[in-house]
Parts: C-alpha cells; structure tokens; sequence
C-alpha cells in the first residue's frame, strides 16, 4: 500500500483504500498475492486506460456493437467525432489459452512473468505499425487511424470475411482468388509474409473487392520460416478456394516464395545499375556495389547491400505521415517509366523500433494462443490455480 501511495503520489488518506476498493469492485484492478502481494490492472482496467486516452485525443466518442471476436482480440465499432464509424481492435492476449502460454514462461521473464497487457500492447503497436506501412504502399488494408496501449482504430471495412461466403455465392471466384494470391505476392516483394492469410483474415464487399487485415504476426521474408510460412499462406487460399468455393485450383501455378524473391532482387539490382549508369548515383547509392557482388539467384535479397537499402527506407519514411508514397511506382528522372522497386516494409517496420526479442516474444505468445486455442496439447494443468489471472 505504501509502494501505491508512493507510486500514484498521493497523498497519504488521500483516500487510496476507497479508490483501490472501488477499482476492485469494478473488477479494474484484481489482487496478487502468488507472484507478489499486491495489485494487478485486469483487462477491463486496461480498456479503460486505452478509452480514456482516445477519447482524450478526440479519436473517438462513442463505443458501438461488438462485430468479432478473435481467438487474440475484440472487435467493436466506435464513432469519431465527424461521425465516421470506425473500428477498435483489442488485443487480448494470452485469454484463450492462458495455461498453454504459461507453460513458456521462459520468453515472458525478461519483462515480467506472464505480461499479457505488456505482449498485447506490442501486438497492437506492431499491427498499427504494418497497417501504416501497407496503407502508404496502396495495399487494400483498413485505414490506420490511431493506437494506444492494447488497442488499434482503424476503418470499418465493408463486406464480409471470406469464410462466410458459400459455393455459389462469388460472382467471380478466379477474380478473388487472384486478388488473394496476388495480396500474398505483393507482400512477399514489399518483404512481408502475413503468416495468417485465410478466409478469417479476408474481407469481400459486394464488388467482390478484398481487404486484408489482421497483422500483428508478420515476419520478414528473411525469417528463416518465411518460405514455410508463405507456403501455408498460399495453401490455405487454395484449399479454400477448392473445398468451400468448389473451384479448380491450378496447384501448379501456385506462387514461390523464392522465384519472388529473387525477381524483385533482380529488379533492384537493375534499378541500381540503371540509376549508376545515367549518372544519378551518388555515394550514397548503393548500386554500383551491389552490381559487383551482386548475385541474381541469391535469395532474400542478399545481394542487394545495405546502403540501398537504408536508401529505400529513407525515401519511404518522408512519406510515413500516411501519405502514398508516389516514390515506389516512380518514374526515372527523365520521366521515362520503370518497373517499381518495391519498398523493404519488413526493414521500415523493423527501423521503427522493434527489437527482434520483442518480436519473437509476441509470434510465440500469438503462436500459443492459436495452438491454445486448438486444444492445450497435454497440459497437465498444474498451473490452474492461476487461471483467474487474465480476465
Ligand atoms: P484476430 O487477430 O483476433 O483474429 P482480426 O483482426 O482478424 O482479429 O478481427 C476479427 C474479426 O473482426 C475479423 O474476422 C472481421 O470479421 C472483424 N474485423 C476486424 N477488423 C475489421 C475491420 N477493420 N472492418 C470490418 N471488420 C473487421
Ligand atoms: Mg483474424
């Protein structure tokens, strides 16, 4: 009680007892007495938090229905001020599947044992954080609005997810398979992976347009699971697209991650050279240098040299105030068209400050979940007493 006081630098009989008292009946603040004795900030206390900020911030006034919820969040719609519908996204990790996750308790230590407020505030800054980069690129994404603490604003995006539509029901199913597909290849050539590209992650409005959500657990084309993972990208559309829609799928024709990469490689590296030859680099270019140790089959666009790069993310990050940036679908300084060289989003997310501990604690604690989700895999359930834990 002294450590609260002294904390929240209230005075003392600034009446702390009533407002922990009221705090706890209102289920804002629960008791610890297994890891420490003491006080711990529930779910509900940390929605509150983020409510307060965005209101504050005029993001919005007004909560509205409850459209989803995910195996790691709850979807409501809100309003802003202007009276645009919008919606909240928040994160709550570790609630499925709480023991399952526990069990890893190693990953958590670093910044204190099962933090799920702390895991499912990097879920939403990472996810508000790719939603931004891929909006600035033209992806066919919700609009980033704002984000605090565990929660993202974003648009209402129309339509609905995918798995709600029946065989039949697609007026143009080559179309949206397409458009699914070629969602999974742009984001391969911007460097991303989804790692969660399925029917619950797509939306189809009534012209059949798709919008793609759902983004804290991307990881780098240079991940060493980034083929593995954009192969079960890809498979799972097409087993949709066969099983639910009951449409041919050429599984011959389906994309590779590597045949992506090093086209895009490719292209970078003539860029360079185009841009070196007509006089247009400077020492800061990076193009000569990736021409000489440059290799057109090397994957994961290791031939391309840092400088370039550091180049590209620098272009990219002027345009980071959620404006399209024109730059990546260029033409040359004498207005002749080129092929864009797609921008790293994998390297501008990461530039922003994530550390790759932090990012390998958030895709465990999301792989968890997932797997929680599916069954807890034997637990042994010695942990139960804890449960009530996350609320
Ligand atoms: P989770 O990470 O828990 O899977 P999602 O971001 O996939 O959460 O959202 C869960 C569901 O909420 C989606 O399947 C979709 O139906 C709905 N939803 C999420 N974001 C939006 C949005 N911007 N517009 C419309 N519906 C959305
Ligand atoms: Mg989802």
């Amino acid at each position: 009680m002294q450590l609260v006081i002294s904390i929240a630098q209230i005075r003392a009989g600034g009446g702390v007892h009533k407002a922990i008292k009221s705090l706890m009946a209102n289920r804002l603040l629960s008791r610890e007495s297994q890891a420490y004795e003491g006080y711990r900030l529930t779910y509900t206390g940390y929605d509150v938090l983020a409510l307060k900020a965005l209101t504050a911030r005029g993001v919005v006034t007004a909560i509205g229905r409850k459209i989803g919820v995910g195996k790691e969040s709850d979807i409501y719609t809100a309003q802003t001020p202007e009276g645009e519908e919008v919606v909240l996204k928040l994160h709550r990790l570790g609630r499925t599947s709480f023991r399952a996750v526990k069990k890893k308790r190693d990953y958590l230590k670093s910044k204190s044992a099962g933090n799920w407020l702390y895991l499912s505030r990097l879920a939403a800054m990472r996810e508000y954080a790719f939603m931004r980069a891929l909006y600035a690129q033209r992806f066919p994404v919700p609009t980033p609005k704002d984000q605090n603490r565990h929660v993202v604003v974003m648009s209402l995006v129309p339509g609905y997810p995918m798995y709600q539509v029946r065989a039949g029901e697609m007026g143009h199913p080559e179309q949206v398979l397409d458009a699914c597909m070629n969602i999974a290849i742009d984001l391969a050539r911007h460097g991303l992976v989804h790692c969660d590209l399925n029917e619950f992650n797509l939306i189809v409005d009534e012209h059949e347009n798709v919008t793609l959500i759902d983004f804290p657990q991307m990881i780098s084309t240079s991940h060493h699971n980034a083929e593995e993972m954009f192969d079960r990208d890809i498979h799972g559309i097409a087993k949709f697209f066969r099983m639910k829609q009951r449409f041919p799928v050429d599984y011959d024709q389906l994309p590779k991650l590597p045949a992506i990469v090093s086209e895009v490689e490719a292209l970078r590296l003539s860029a360079g050279l185009a841009q070196a030859a007509s006089g247009a680099g400077t020492a800061a270019d990076g193009g000569d240098e990736a021409a000489e140790d440059g290799d057109l089959a090397a994957p994961m666009f290791l031939g391309a040299g840092d400088d370039a790069e550091d180049e590209e993310i620098a272009l990219d990050s002027q345009g980071l105030g959620l404006g399209f940036d024109d730059a990546a679908a260029g033409a040359d300084a004498d207005g002749q068209e080129r092929a864009a060289v797609p921008v790293r989003l994998d390297l501008e997310v990461k530039a922003s400050g994530f550390t790759d501990e932090d990012e390998d604690l958030l895709r465990q604690a999301i792989a968890q979940a997932r797997e929680g989700a599916e069954g807890e895999d034997g637990d042994d359930g010695a942990e139960d007493g804890d449960d009530g834990e996350v609320e």
